[in-house]
């Protein structure tokens, strides 16, 4: 039997649509009909969805300049025994969007909080990029600054992980040409642009040539983006008698075992091996 949409006396947490409006869960539009409020970052922008849906529930603003106010509104609403939802403009709140101080807000005066897990641009670039990487940074929006930004690429450059970056239009060049700038030139970049919307792009590209694509047509430029970076090459960390080891073993054990026993034998840590032997794996594909 299916619990009832809603407790009482609860904030769900509600991820809500990219573009689309048909990628919302089930249970998102349950809970959203059944609460007596609903938490909105931008009440207009929200009604579309909440029309859609024929979601009546009153809304209230909560976005980044009235988070702590709004946040005491709603534990307020808690203590009288309404139920509230919170949502972002899209995606999963409290994900490079306001929410996080709210739910930490609720969670201290008692009240639970509930997760309804749906849409995240991060997750669903991801899902498109086709990165064998075993680890992913989400690294979100860098600084605006050229300064800031610059630096904070070169401190995310040496980890060993694919790289998520969230940019808005009128930052994508100067943001794309630091990374072809600062970062390896043979990472490829994946750019997941209008995910779920009309235009949706994923186009994938060595990083030295990405500013030449974005520059080729306007068009590329426009819209929402995440930026994916694929990880640091393993090559830069790895010794060569290691990677000839690593090649060796390739040959005549299955991956996992040829990693393991090469990161036996050399001290270096598994994860760069086996960054290298999926790269070298999905080569031969
Ligand atoms: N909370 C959202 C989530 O769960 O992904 C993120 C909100 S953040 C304010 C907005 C940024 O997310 C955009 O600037 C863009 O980088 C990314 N984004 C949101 N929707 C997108 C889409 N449809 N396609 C590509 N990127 C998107």
């Amino acid at each position: 039997m299916q619990p009832p949409a809603i407790k009482t006396t609860a904030l769900y947490v509600v991820a809500t649509p990219l573009g689309n409006l048909a990628d919302i869960t089930l249970r998102a539009i349950d809970v959203l009909r059944a609460v007596d409020v609903i938490a909105c970052e931008d009440t207009r922008h929200s009604r579309r969805l909440l029309d859609h849906y024929q979601i009546h529930a009153p809304a209230v603003a909560l976005h980044e300049h009235n988070e702590a106010e709004a946040a005491q509104k709603l534990i307020g609403l808690l203590a009288a025994g309404k139920s509230v939802a919170l949502v972002s403009d899209a995606g999963t709140p409290g994900v490079s969007d306001p929410g996080a101080r709210a739910v930490a807000a609720v969670r201290a005066a008692g009240y639970p909080v509930i997760p309804l897990p749906g849409p995240n641009a991060a997750i669903t670039a991801l899902s498109a990029a086709g990165l064998a990487a075993p680890h992913f940074l989400f690294v979100g929006f860098l600084p605006a600054k050229a300064t800031a930004r610059r630096q904070q690429i070169e401190v995310f450059k040496p980890i060993p992980a694919a790289l998520v970056f969230y940019e808005a239009p009128h930052r994508i060049v100067d943001t794309v040409s630091d990374l072809a700038e600062l970062l390896e030139p043979q990472r490829t970049l994946i750019v997941a642009r209008e995910l779920t919307k009309l235009f949706e792009q994923i186009a994938a590209m060595p990083l030295i040539e990405s500013p030449a694509w974005l520059a080729s047509d306007p068009n590329r430029q426009r819209g929402e983006f995440v930026l994916l970076v694929s990880a640091a090459p393993p090559e830069d960390t790895v010794p060569a008698d290691v990677l000839r080891t690593l090649k060796l073993l390739l040959d005549e054990l299955p991956l996992k075992q040829a990693v393991k026993l090469t990161a036996e034998i050399s001290g270096i840590p598994k994860n760069a091996l086996y960054q290298q032997a999926l790269i070298w794996k999905n080569e031969k594909l």
